[in-house]
């Protein structure tokens, strides 16, 4: 997952260095230190020693203050608009504003307590509308737009052509170009949105608050210590003596059905958690869903797209709601077959174990935990002693290294929120390449997950700068002197969040509109999902997956049992996802049809084929990715989009002379994708790495569905 500041434009870039020519302005505003230039020795870094939450407020006005007097400044520009007074002049506003902004974004997603999150409530609108405001500059956009029919004659470089072009693209898609009455309703629509997107997610939370699973010591049949632990612990909470608690939410469900030897609770809790959002009370989201859709077919009609699919794809690599949807239904068939397999699996040990039922979505995860056991004889607690959390970091720095010749020095001279957030100098061949922020450990006010956070850009428009960026993750901290062990799905975060870093340390361009991590939201996973092959390596696990207690490294069998379980259950993984990204899709297609979500969901299941034992992994009344915001609204296929490309990169790397660790193949990720930033089109980038366009066929081999063999004669993965 990555982190994306959503404001346009000017305010993209938190960008700056001791040779900024606003430092001089800057130095005179001693009064608004959240503002200043980043100084400090490693390039600078984020002066966390000056922030107080009640300092954020005024900076952020006085931030916005600023940019619009420079936007005024562009807009009534008296000069005939030109690529220096209109494009670059909009790449250099906003820096004050941008480097307090990057703050806030940290401290709303690790320092969010309730200081804080009054804060947020009152300045999100705030910030919203000052977006709007920006974009909605008429004067302003008929410069950009001047410039931009002007691109191809105008003598620019083809990173300047690109630059203008985006600016334009993201002025007009959020309706830059509309008339007067155009710009009036949607701002209307934008803000009823904004309003039921709220509605929504609350909803969501509160049906996972106020239900639960409640059990008696007779109820726990099956369930390992640690969550009997936890279920204790949710019981306390609410003041429940003697009863153990199961939430309504994912992560307390999930292992409850899985490991619940009470076939008549798993599906008592199982009906529960799939009916958030859908009981018929005052948390039902039915109804918010019908005017969500409603508002955004009338959102893209304004904006001159038949449906809101059409506007959202057509500023993404997919380009067209039928090129996502023709990958999903692709995969789609494979996968459901592969189910009817897991299930006849299951269904053998139920009948062997003479249980006398038929498997049922309450069954899956239960009875899959068994299949696994018995055909992969595969166990957690046999790998966490090999993966200590501090010497994966250390496999991710030498795989950064052989890859792209980087180093990683600690450094204890830049500030820190708190001592136990560390800081890495990035080097290559000695030379200061940016900055890697780590902050490991769960705390209050921290968002849940692991993500990686882009605090500045690299860019060197007005001067060099180098990139500062952060990986964020929630470990418990272990005991002192102990190593924290971690799980092979944890491994694989650190390694995804990672690869987000390296995309953002790795980029080499001149605006930081087009820098690091800036790319379309179909492709920008494809970094991140790729740098997850190199954990599995025997080159990482040899030298980094070592048992804590006698330093040995994890043995050949064990590292074959895991590659050989790689595509356990993925029917079932498949098919949950598929099916939502579909729904998504459809749901955005149908237009201004008058949507009931019930009818609509069985109906859409049904036309699919979806199997009886499975339901989706988001019902659409719980679907927060796509209802309580845009930001995967029509983008849930993001994930298996950027997946094809890796399984197809990733076969690359297995096919080249020198595996993963081939040196030439290493140059061309850095010089085709990771370096590039949004500088070139996203399909271009790859089909220039790759010598041709991705096919589904290395994501059908990846996930063990029949595929055509490889016809290339490398080694096979
Ligand atoms: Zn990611």
């Amino acid at each position: 997952m990555q982190r994306r500041t959503f404001l346009l434009a000017s305010a993209a870039a938190a960008v700056t260095t001791t040779l900024d020519p606003m430092n001089l302005v800057d130095a005179a505003q001693m009064d608004m230190p959240l503002l200043a230039p980043w100084t400090g020795p490693h390039g600078g870094g984020p002066a966390f020693q000056k922030v107080k939450v009640a300092g954020f407020k005024p900076a952020l006005l006085e931030g916005m203050k600023r940019n619009r007097a420079e936007i005024a400044r562009i807009a009534a520009n008296k000069m005939p608009p030109s690529f220096a007074n209109t494009i670059a002049a909009l790449e250099d506003a906003g820096r004050p504003f941008g480097r307090v902004l990057s703050l806030y974004n940290i401290y709303t997603s690790t320092m969010n307590d309730k200081e804080m999150q009054a804060v947020e409530t009152e300045m999100s609108p705030t910030l919203a509308a000052f977006s709007d405001e920006i974009v909605q500059n008429a004067a302003l956009f008929a410069r950009i737009k001047a410039v931009y029919d002007n691109r191809k004659t105008s003598g620019l470089t083809p990173e300047q052509q690109r630059l203008v072009w985006v600016t334009y693209r993201n002025f007009a898609q959020q309706g830059a170009a509309l008339s007067v009455t155009g710009k009036t309703r949607l701002a209307a629509i934008n803000k009823q949105l904004a309003g039921l997107y709220t509605t929504f997610s609350q909803n969501e939370l509160g049906d996972e608050e106020d239900h639960w699973l409640t059990l008696e010591q007779s109820d726990l049949e099956g369930l390992p210590d640690w969550l009997r632990a936890a279920a204790t612990a949710a019981a306390n909470e609410k003041k429940q003596k003697d009863k153990w608690l199961i939430a309504n939410t994912r992560s307390a469900m999930e292992p409850f059905l899985t490991y619940s030897t009470r076939r008549d609770l798993r599906e008592k809790g199982f009906r529960m958690w799939t009916s958030r959002g859908d009981n018929g009370d005052k948390h039902d989201n039915n109804a918010t869903i019908t005017q969500i859709l409603q508002l955004r077919v009338e959102k893209a009609n304004l904006l001159g797209y038949p449906t809101f699919a059409h506007w959202i794809t057509d500023y993404q690599m997919a380009k067209t709601p039928d090129a996502a949807m023709g990958l999903l239904l692709k995969v789609w068939a494979p996968a459901v077959a592969r189910v009817h397999e897991e299930v006849a699996d299951m269904q053998k040990i139920a009948d062997a174990e003479g249980a006398g039922i038929k498997i049922a979505p309450w069954d899956y995860r239960f009875y899959a935990e068994k299949v696994r056991k018995a055909k992969y004889d595969l166990d957690e607690s046999e790998i966490k002693p090999y993966l200590q959390l501090e010497k994966i970091r250390e496999g991710m720095f030498w795989a950064a290294g052989q890859l792209y010749g980087l180093e990683f020095v600690q450094v204890h001279d830049l500030p820190v929120i708190r001592p136990d957030i560390r800081v890495f100098d990035v080097r290559r061949g000695g030379k200061h390449m940016g900055l890697w922020y780590f902050d490991p450990y769960a705390r209050a006010g921290k968002q849940s997950g692991a993500w990686m956070n882009e605090y500045r850009a690299q860019e060197r428009f007005r001067a060099a700068t180098t990139p500062v960026v952060s990986n964020n993750t929630n470990f418990v901290p272990g005991a002192p002197g102990e190593p924290i062990l971690i799980s092979w799905d944890d491994a694989s975060t650190m390694f995804h969040e990672f690869g987000h870093a390296l995309h953002g340390l790795n980029s080499n361009v001149t605006y930081p509109t087009l820098s690091g991590t800036n790319v379309v939201r179909d492709f920008v996973e494809f970094p991140s999902q790729l740098n997850e092959h190199w954990l599995p390596t025997k080159e990482v696990l040899s030298r980094f997956a070592l048992h804590n207690k006698t330093g040995k490294p994890m043995p050949d069998a064990l590292v074959a049992k895991i590659k050989s379980a790689h595509t356990f259950n993925q029917g079932f993984l498949t098919v949950e996802y598929l099916a939502c990204a579909i729904m998504d899709l459809k749901a955005h297609l149908a237009g201004a049809a008058k949507i009931d979500p019930r009818a609509f969901e069985t109906v859409t299941l049904q036309e699919i084929g979806m199997p009886d034992e499975i339901v989706m992994r988001h019902r659409m009344p719980q679907f927060g990715h796509v209802f309580s915001g845009e930001g995967y609204a029509c983008g849930y296929y993001d994930y298996i989009w950027a997946d094809t490309l890796v399984a197809d990169a990733a076969e690359a790397f297995e096919e080249a002379p020198g595996g993963y660790y081939d040196k030439a193949l290493a140059r061309k990720l850095y010089d085709d994708i990771t370096s590039r930033g949004n500088t070139v089109d996203a399909g271009e980038a790859y089909r220039k790495f790759r010598g041709r366009d991705a096919t589904v066929d290395a994501l059908m081999r990846d996930r063990g569905f029949p595929a055509p063999a490889k016809t290339s004669s490398g080694k096979a993965g």
